[in-house]
This record gives structure tokens, sequence and C-alpha cells, in this order.
């Protein structure tokens, strides 16, 4: 297949490409701005550095190859910053992928795949939550994905294409190889943040609110492995393959862990007692966001490999000490 991967030379997509490429018979396009993502990141495919804001490009894209699925990972994802900057949200994730979703429709690209989040919940009645919850999201991050959740919901309904949407939950973790991993400068995800202040990088961790009803305070998130996010798209691309409708999918374990937690398994994994800071909450954050994933499994076959705090926290904290030349 000839597949196109935005957002290829980002934390997630650079994952999912080497899996692409590992599979060996597939044709690889990244379409990246390079705004997060990184060239050295690719270990295969062919790179078009361009921006999803950019229709004529995408279009002149879309002509010149002839694809046969749509892999859409390129997004801005950090939840605080879109409270502060929500038109750069909206319009990144939203108004750019409709120019993508336009470029399917125009040149017959008829398998869409799409990287969509639990924040599209906000704050969830139940956990774990199951995909047919009622889409509340309390960020502009969520909204964002929202927004093209319903549109590849009426695309599918007017046209040929047909999506999974995958939500993921709290992706961490790196290739078993060390290659490649997130290479955010300014990282804000939890994980990489703890793992960055052991290595003295940062002067502390924040803990960002105590006060959640949660068991300790801190709120909940269900961390999943990126090797098994990356399986849930292959899944994603065999079942649209086989012709089967558009589908809305979860992605996590099933199980969460406290800020705390994750904190003290960090310090565990490093045997670095580093500094943590216990301050407000952040804006945006739900206290607890743990997914129901019986339909992947179910339907998809999906069996992760790696439902494992410890290897996940492993795997990253090999990663960020080459990334930053430690021993
Ligand atoms: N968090 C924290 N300190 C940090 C980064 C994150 O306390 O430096 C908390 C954050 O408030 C949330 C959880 O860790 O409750 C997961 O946040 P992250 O940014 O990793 O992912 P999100 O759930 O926002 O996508």
């Amino acid at each position: 297949m000839k597949i196109l991967v935005t957002g290829g030379a980002g934390y997630i997509g650079s994952h999912m490409v080497r899996t692409l490429g590992e599979k060996g018979n597939h044709d690889i396009v990244v379409y990246d701005n390079l705004s997060t993502g990184h060239r050295d990141s690719l270990l295969c495919g062919r790179l078009t550095v361009g921006d999803l804001a950019d229709a004529a490009a995408l279009d002149e894209l879309f002509r010149a190859e002839k694809f046969d699925a749509v892999m859409h990972f390129a997004t801005n994802i950090v939840v605080d910053e879109s409270v502060r900057e929500p038109v750069k949200y909206y319009r990144n994730n939203f108004v750019n992928t409709l120019n993508l979703i336009a470029a399917c429709t125009r040149h017959k690209v008829n398998r869409f795949i799409f990287s969509s989040t639990a924040a599209v919940y906000g704050i969830p009645e139940a956990v774990p939550v199951t995909e047919d919850a009622p889409l509340l999201p309390i960020n502009p991050y969520g909204s964002s994905k929202m927004m093209v959740e319903l549109a590849l919901r009426d695309v599918s309904l007017s046209s040929d294409l047909r999506h999974v949407a995958l939500r993921y939950f709290n992706v961490a973790g790196a290739d078993s190889a060390f290659r490649i991993g997130q290479k955010y400068k300014d990282a804000t995800h939890l994980i990489t943040v703890s793992l960055r202040t052991a290595l003295g990088l940062r002067e502390q961790l924040k803990v960002f609110g105590t006060d959640y009803d949660t068991p300790d305070g801190t709120c909940i998130r269900d961390y999943i492995h990126v090797d098994d996010l990356v399986e849930a798209h292959v899944l994603a691309l065999e079942y649209l393959s086989e012709g089967n409708k558009s589908r809305v999918f979860n992605c996590g374990y099933g199980h969460g862990y406290s800020v705390r937690e994750v904190v003290d398994k960090v310090k565990q994994v490093t045997g670095v007692d580093f500094r943590v800071n216990e301050t407000a909450r952040r804006a945006g954050d739900p206290p607890s966001l743990i997914a129901d994933s019986s339909r992947i499994r179910n339907e998809l076959g999906w069996m992760p490999a790696y439902d494992d705090l410890e290897y996940i926290i492993r795997t990253a904290w090999q990663w960020e000490k080459k990334l930053h030349g430690a021993k």
C-alpha cells in the first residue's frame, strides 16, 4: 500500500513509520512541517516538508502520489497551551485537517485513520469510559479533535471515505531499541518531564493538583505504550482494507495510575530521588481518564503487549538518557 503519514516525523508518527517500514511492503510518504517533528526520527519513508494549511501543496501531493490510505498524526497536543491559545488549536487541529479530508475526497482516498484523544470525553461520568459516552470536551484541544471526528463522521456519510478514529489515552514509552522516542524540547507530559527531572535537566517536578476526587488526590491516567498504540493503527488499517465501516475505538489498557504513582515508579526505575513540588491544578485537566478498551479488543483483536508501567518508563528512560547524552 502507499500510505500518507502526516506528522510522521513526530513522536507517535515516527513509531508508526518504523513499524510500517518493518512490515516491508508499504510505500510510506511522510508529510510534516517539522514544527515539533524531526527529520532524523524517520527510520524509513520519504519526507515531504509541508504544512496542512497549504491546501495547494496537499492537492499537488495527492495528485503526484496515489495514496491508498492516510494516517493523520500531525497535530498540536498540549492541553494547557490549547486553553491559552485556542485559535491555534482550532486552526491547526481542525481547519487544517479539513484540508486533508478534502484532498482525500477529491482524490478518492477512502481509508483514513485519525489520531483522536480521550480528551473528547471531558470529565466522563463513569470510568472506564466507553466510546458511546457523550463527547463533552473541557479544553480546546479536546474540542478541536471532537470537531474532526464529527467532520469525518459526516464526510463518511456523504462520500466513499471510511475512517477509524482512535481515541488515545496517555501515550508514553519508546522504541525497544531506543532509536526513536519523544523529542519535544519543551516537554509537558508527566513521564517525560519526570525523567528529565531525574536527569537533572529540570530542578523539580510540579504535581498539578492534589485535591482531586481520586484516592490520593492526584489525577489518574491510563498510560499506554506507543508500540501498542501503533499496533492498533495496523489493525485499523486492516479493518478498513477489509471494507468495514467507519468506527471509533478507545486506545488504553483499561486501568490507570495517579500522578503520585507514576512519579514513584519513575523514581524507582531511575534510582533518582528528584525534587517534587505539589502545586495548584493545571487548567483543563479532568480528574480521571481510563479507557474501556473492550471494543478494540473484541472487534479488532487488539492484544497489547506492553501493559506494564515499569516497561513504559524504562524504555522512555533509556531514550531520554540517549537523547541527552547521559550515561
Ligand atoms: N502532570 C503533572 N506535572 C507535570 C505534567 C503533568 O502533575 O509536570 C499531571 C497532569 O496535571 C495530569 C497528568 O499528569 O494530571 C497527565 O498529564 P500529561 O500532560 O502527561 O497528559 P494529559 O493527560 O494532559 O494528556
